[in-house]
């Protein structure tokens, strides 16, 4: 069966998320058609979804706005993934830190927005992130990375420098990294199939 995915295309690395979708699937052998997200109506179609990095004051602005925001809630209460990566994490979020900001509440942690830094401090880091499908490390791309301050209900699947960079919140997998920006598609496999460590049911894999 096809699935189908949708990239919050509002604001930010779209194509390059799309791309990464459609190698995890790929790998698993499955198909799946990728659509951008940029009006209400879409997302209720979508088995899994993905919200970009960009600049989370901008995105959340307009996902109110467009009436996407209340859909992407009710993925989540169904229990199908998000991948949620850097300023998608800070939309994300239980609390942004940043009255600017109009959270989702789907991730259970508070962020510090740029919190690793300016543009001119971006960096990759080998890291080492629960329930990834073999032992080697995930080069993580950090740009004006967000850190995780607090963390709640969430499960924490990777840190760096000693702070949180990658939780899991039942079907949400939230990032202050770009997986997007690697070949390595590991990442969205994790937020979007089911894995023996992972938490939460996510899509059924098929040999
Ligand atoms: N600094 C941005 C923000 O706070 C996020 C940066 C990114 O997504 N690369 O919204």
């Amino acid at each position: 069966m096809s699935l189908v995915a949708g990239v919050v295309a509002v604001q930010g690395d779209v194509a390059e998320h799309a791309a990464a979708i459609d190698r995890a699937v790929a790998a698993r052998g499955r198909e799946v058609t990728v659509h951008e997200i940029r009006d209400a109506g879409t997302v209720p179609d979508c088995d899994l979804l993905a919200m970009p990095g960009g600049e989370s004051t901008t995105i959340s602005r307009l996902l109110r706005s467009e009436g996407i925001a209340p859909e992407i809630r009710d993925h989540v209460a169904a229990d199908k993934p998000l991948l949620a990566t850097c300023a998608g994490l800070i939309v994300a979020s239980r609390d942004a830190n940043d009255d600017r900001v109009d959270e989702l509440g789907l991730v259970d942690v508070r962020v510090e927005r740029n919190a690793f830094g300016r543009q001119a401090d971006s960096f990759e880091a080998p890291l080492s992130v629960a329930g990834l499908a073999d032992d080697e490390p995930y080069p993580a791309v950090f740009i004006r990375a967000p850190a995780i301050d607090a963390v709640g209900e969430a499960e924490v699947l990777a840190t760096w420098d000693d702070r949180p960079v990658a939780v899991r919140d039942g079907p949400v997998v939230g990032t202050a990294f770009h997986p997007e920006l690697t070949p390595d598609s590991r990442i969205h496999g994790l937020a979007f199939f089911e894995n023996d460590e992972a938490t939460v049911p996510a899509i059924e894999e098929t040999d």
